[in-house]
């Protein structure tokens, strides 16, 4: 990290070499934190540092640390009036990546939720594209399974559950594909490794429902309201089957990294006609206007960094 850097961390904001933690630290030890990760866009013609969503992106974050019983004083307000503050201390002209973190601070041996000192720390990272952006990626259906709400939770960020991701990946990609695609314990299709999915069927936008253990993601509403909204369709929140992703006339992928992924394989097998359909292609563009504060009508989504 640049030696310029700050980061949030115990209530202030110091030099990001400053913000260091024990290794006996419990959320190290046991995965017990939660994050989240909100982007920042440059805009060169306003020379401004834009936030997407950031109250949203706290409102979860804030729900994350609730299960896992955490009180903090703060707000989505508070929290993205610190970030605003820290970005502003970075001084960033560029896209960034935010990531905050609740965590169980206190060091020492005992698994457990209760009598344990919860802090946030955050901080900004430089950031471009997240995976296969540009043309379309060969995702493959991964051999093993999401995990469930009775098992870790993963409506929220939970540090823990990211080794189930980490393993759908890192398969996924030693076996030479761009991403994966995950069931869940009932063989749905519930979401990629930090991404949530959709397909075009019959010109109808269809993504798993939120209690089909997926993150409930930001961008997944972003896409669905401009789906209503700029293209009129028709959405459906349903499962989604195994072979209907082989079947489907195009498919994406949506998170704050990702942003829009077309996807155009799926183990071994076309999607649609094997091209970036008309859907996802628009929905892209959408959404890259509006992130970017082209759209004026969205524009309560893109808080200035000032
Ligand atoms: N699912 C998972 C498991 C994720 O980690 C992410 C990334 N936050 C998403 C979906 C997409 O969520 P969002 O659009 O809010 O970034």
């Amino acid at each position: 990290m640049d030696q310029n850097l700050h980061a949030y961390f115990e209530g202030k904001i110091v030099p990001f070499g400053d913000a260091k933690i024990s290794i006996a630290t419990h959320a190290l030890n046991y995965g017990t934190a939660a994050f989240a990760g909100i982007r920042g866009y440059w805009n060169a013609d306003q020379k401004k540092l834009f936030l997407f969503r950031p109250l949203e992106h706290y409102k979860r974050f804030l729900q994350a640390a609730k299960i896992l019983m955490m009180n903090f004083p703060q707000t989505p307000e508070s929290l993205t009036q610190i970030t605003i503050d820290l970005l502003k201390a970075d001084g960033w002209e560029q896209d960034i990546y935010v990531r905050p973190l609740c965590y169980k601070a206190d060091p020492g041996i005992g698994v457990r939720l209760h009598d344990l000192r919860d802090e946030i720390s955050i901080f900004a990272t430089a950031f471009g594209s997240y995976g296969k952006n540009e043309d379309g990626a060969h995702v493959t259906i991964s051999s093993w399974r999401r995990v469930d709400d009775n098992v870790i939770p993963p409506r929220g960020k939970i540090s823990g559950s990211y080794a189930n991701s980490a393993l759908i990946k890192t398969d996924a990609i030693r076996a030479g594909f761009d991403e994966a695609l995950v069931l869940d314990q009932n063989g749905h299709v519930s979401e990629g490794t930090a991404m949530n999915v959709f397909m075009v069927r019959d010109g109808v936008l269809i993504t798993p429902p939120i209690y089909e253990n997926i993150l409930e993601g930001i961008t997944r509403r972003t896409v669905i309201d401009l789906a209503r909204q700029e293209l009129g369709l028709q959405v459906v929140e349903r499962s989604i089957d195994r072979t209907e992703t082989f079947l489907a006339d195009e498919l994406f992928l949506t998170g704050t990294a990702a942003q829009v992924m077309v996807v155009t394989r799926v183990d071994h097998r076309q999607v649609g006609d094997g091209k970036p359909g008309p859907i996802t292609l628009k929905l892209r563009e959408l959404f890259n206007d509006v992130v970017h504060g082209k759209m004026k009508k969205y524009s309560h989504w893109n808080v200035a960094v000032e």
